[in-house]
């Protein structure tokens, strides 16, 4: 069972591939099947008839020739003479009087078995017209006729031929037939199923290049395939029609988007500003008027934020976000880091690493807004009695942070989409935390325009650990 469960799902059984090999197969089958019964129906027609034709004559030139010699001769001599002249080793002939008595018999009975000699003797009737007939796993085709000699009915005639020789040859050459046309059809439908698979083989080529397109590489992707039919080089064309297509759009949406955090980030600062200015004086405002310009001063502030969000990533999607790559000790970074949460939040924070200097090649300034990001979510997804601990190590070439927490972790399902843009666990929960999804994806491109890698580990209840990957300065 758990065989067959290992092989099943490798079939793909609404796959092209096997509905045209299953479909070319079956029509072969039925084509060559149909052909070979044919061809043996016909075969054994052509021996029957072939038979038929044979002892009718017999059946028709005896009486006649009993007829023509009784002149002469007395009748049942003639009778004799004439079956003994007729007889042949495959051939048995009798006359039988009225009163059932044989009249004269071939001289060749003791050929057959005696069961089955008695069983023909016995015979009453035969019909006028040849007949195929089995006794004792022997073949005979015959026929009956009556002999009359001067006016007068002188008996019934028997006519027989032993046909098993011919039969047995036609049964074998008819297996040989069978065995022959299922090793052609196993044959064709193995060369079939190679034919397809090589037929198709463009087509899968053309799913393995769309694959791995991205939509960075939108403006270079293009599909070419060398030898493929014009059927699939036109879907090929098709396809890098549509991704010229999706390439101007992807790109007026990043203009559109970079556009408008910038137009809209300027203006935001101004009035940051000077909210932060009317609160500094704050001389002659009421309680509630206070209260109202921090809510918009904090507002104007998570929003000026986002957009600057927006706009690193429109421009590390086109290519345009510049890392000032140096040499950066990472054990300064996360005291600094820490010592800077600290200050907007009151959570117990520690930093756990090894006594090593730890020195890689990285923007100093984007790897703190990474730390930052991480524990900012951290604060945001955990209760504020449990620690947030930074890690840090060395592994080989590699440094290694880690920034953990205690909080209430992500579903599994959900850990590999977290990293793209605006997606969120759970919208009620965290709707309320004051986030809209970006912070990870900035993560993952500073990250990863640092040459580095950012993985989670998280387990729903008991907490979440995000690893930042490094090389390591030589
Ligand atoms: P947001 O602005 O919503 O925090 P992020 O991109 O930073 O967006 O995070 C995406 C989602 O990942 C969040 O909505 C949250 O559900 C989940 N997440 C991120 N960090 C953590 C964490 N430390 N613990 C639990 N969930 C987290």
């Amino acid at each position: 069972m758990n065989q067959i469960s290992n092989v099943l799902p490798k079939i793909d059984f609404f796959s092209l591939r096997l509905r045209l090999t299953i479909g070319i197969a079956a029509f072969s089958t039925l084509g060559l099947g149909s052909l070979a019964i044919w061809t043996s129906w016909r075969m054994q027609q052509i021996l029957i008839n072939s038979h038929k034709y044979y002892i009718q004559q017999i059946a028709d030139r005896l009486p006649r020739d009993v007829q023509l010699y009784s002149e002469i001769i007395p009748p049942e001599i003639v009778l004799q003479k004439a079956i003994n002249n007729l007889t042949t080793p495959n051939t048995f002939l009798w006359v039988k009087g009225q009163d059932q008595k044989i009249l004269a018999k071939s001289p060749n009975w003791n050929l057959l078995s005696r069961a089955t000699a008695t069983e023909l003797i016995s015979l009453t009737e035969m019909s006028s017209k040849p007949q195929i007939n089995q006794i004792n796993q022997r073949y005979f085709i015959w026929c009956g006729g009556t002999i009359s000699v001067k006016g007068q009915t002188l008996g019934k005639l028997f006519v027989v031929q032993d046909v098993t020789r011919e039969q047995k040859m036609f049964t074998v050459l008819v297996q040989n037939i069978g065995i022959a046309s299922i090793l052609v059809i196993t044959a064709l439908s193995a060369a079939i199923a190679f034919y397809i698979k090589r037929s198709l083989q463009p087509l899968r080529q053309l799913s393995q290049m769309t694959e791995v397109i991205s939509a960075s590489d939108l403006p270079e992707a293009k599909l070419y395939l060398d030898h493929a039919p014009t059927e699939v080089k036109q879907l090929a064309q098709t396809f890098n029609m549509m991704l010229s297509r999706l390439s101007q759009a992807w790109e007026q949406e990043r203009q559109f988007v970079s556009n408008v955090s910038h137009e809209l980030r300027t203006p935001l600062t101004i009035v940051h500003g000077y909210l932060q200015s009317v609160l500094r004086r704050q001389n002659n405002l009421t309680e509630m008027q206070k209260e109202a310009l921090e809510t918009a001063a904090s507002e104007a502030e998570r929003t000026i934020r986002l957009l600057q969000d927006l706009l690193d990533l429109a421009r590390a999607d086109s290519g345009y976000l510049h890392f000032r790559m140096e040499s950066c000790l990472l054990n300064d970074l996360v005291t600094e880091v820490v010592s800077m949460a600290d200050r907007y939040c009151d959570r117990t924070m520690t930093i756990e690493s090894t006594n090593q200097s730890i020195e890689v090649i990285a923007d100093y300034n984007r790897l703190r807004q990474v730390l930052l990001n991480l524990i900012d979510n951290a604060v945001k997804y955990s209760d504020a009695e449990t620690p947030i601990v930074l890690k840090l190590n060395q592994q080989g070439e590699e440094a290694i942070i880690q920034v953990c927490d205690q909080g209430y972790g992500i579903p599994l399902q959900h850990q590999a989409r977290i990293f793209e843009r605006f997606y969120r666990v759970d919208e009620a929960r965290t709707s309320s935390q004051g986030g809209c999804g970006l912070g990870l994806s900035i993560v993952k491109t500073l990250v990863e325009g640092m040459g580095g890698s950012v993985t989670v580990r998280s387990r729903l209840g008991e907490g979440s650990i995000f690893t930042i990957t490094l090389k390591i300065k030589n």
